[in-house]
């Protein structure tokens, strides 16, 4: 059979274990003949320890090398690790926020994914600072953008423009979640006492005599509840009865003109009476008016003296009939 190497031992020995029984007698000699080469024993138990699927060249020595990567020369992260005696990693990354490129101004949009140049370039406190270096896929341009841990946050330091989209809740009625200016003021004692002295002058002449007229205010509405109560349901009893009043009223003129139910009437006072009068008046007024003209018209069409037109027509008419010029005058007609 001659020399094997290890992981061809353990090949055959995989092989023999799914044969017949007969077997068990060669693979008890190629281990026999394993043990038998000293030199190869330490490579073969170290190939047990990492798997089947990697190729073991004979000079490789497990305890020497003490893994394959090691033996190659060769980081386990491959060509992603090729810029790490610069502290880079390559890694994938991708863009938390939508952002302008600065070089060719084009927009790319949130969650475009990059293999980044990821290298720690400070601390916040024992927080370490990132920052992702990458190339612009629509140019040769490169932006940055690092790890904020203070406000937990990304942030484009150079070669882009971050597109501003974040809620602010102070913009919109709430408080602002990282307050950062108040610890610089604290930092001046005299800023400090200025704040405070405001603050109780603010209090006693401002906000101590306004707590106080609230209390009064609603003492005074407040100290007898009955009273206010009893003064609120009578006069919400009058104001119904006057209503009831009204309404009554209304009815009883609707029935009588056989107005419909839902025609709402004018309330009745001394103005809605003085209008209702002038419109009669004026009504009248133009009835006279009309009443006039007709009865002018009518005499003009008649003439001065009725008799005597209705005679001028008659005679117009029966000229020459004698007959009826004597039947005329027998009635008495001049
Ligand atoms: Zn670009």
């Amino acid at each position: 059979m001659g020399r094997l190497l290890p992981q061809e031992v353990h090949h055959v020995v995989r092989l023999l274990q799914g044969a017949s029984a007969h077997s068990t007698h060669s693979v008890t000699s190629v281990s026999l003949q394993c043990k038998a080469s000293p030199t190869k024993e330490s490579g073969f138990r170290s190939s047990q320890c990492l798997g089947f699927n990697k190729y073991y060249p004979p000079d490789y020595d497990g305890e020497k090398h003490k893994s394959l990567n090691a033996y190659r020369g060769k980081h386990a992260l491959g060509d992603r690790a090729r810029k790490l005696d610069k502290g880079i990693l390559i890694t994938r990354f991708e863009l938390p926020f939508n952002i302008w490129c600065g070089t060719c101004n084009n927009h790319i949009g949130m969650g475009v994914r990059y293999n980044a140049e990821k290298k720690k370039v400070g601390m916040y406190y024992s927080t370490p600072i990132y920052s992702f270096r990458c190339k612009c896929h629509l140019c040769d341009g490169w932006f940055e953008i690092q790890t904020d841990p203070k406000n937990t946050r990304y942030v484009v330091v150079s070669g882009a423009r971050q597109k501003d989209e974040e809620w602010n809740p102070e913009e919109n009625g709430g408080f602002a979640i990282h307050d950062t200016e108040n610890n610089s003021a604290t930092t001046d004692p005299l800023i400090a006492l200025e704040k405070s002295t405001d603050a109780h002058k603010h209090l006693t002449n401002v906000q101590i005599p306004r707590l106080e007229s609230l209390q009064d205010l609603s003492d005074h509405y407040n100290n007898d509840p009955y009273a206010r109560s009893a003064i609120v349901r009578k006069h919400f009893r009058a104001e119904k009865r006057v209503e009831a009043a009204k309404r009554a009223d209304d009815d009883r003129i609707k029935g009588r003109y056989g107005l419909p139910e839902t025609l709402k009437l004018v309330e009745d006072s001394d103005e809605a009476r003085n209008e209702a009068r002038e419109e009669w008046e004026r009504g009248r007024r133009h009835l006279e008016e009309q009443s006039s003209i007709r009865k002018a018209r009518l005499s003009s069409s008649a003439g001065p003296n009725p008799a005597a037109s209705l005679r001028e027509r008659v005679l117009g008419n029966m000229y020459n009939s004698k007959l009826v010029e004597k039947r005329v005058r027998k009635l008495g007609v001049r």
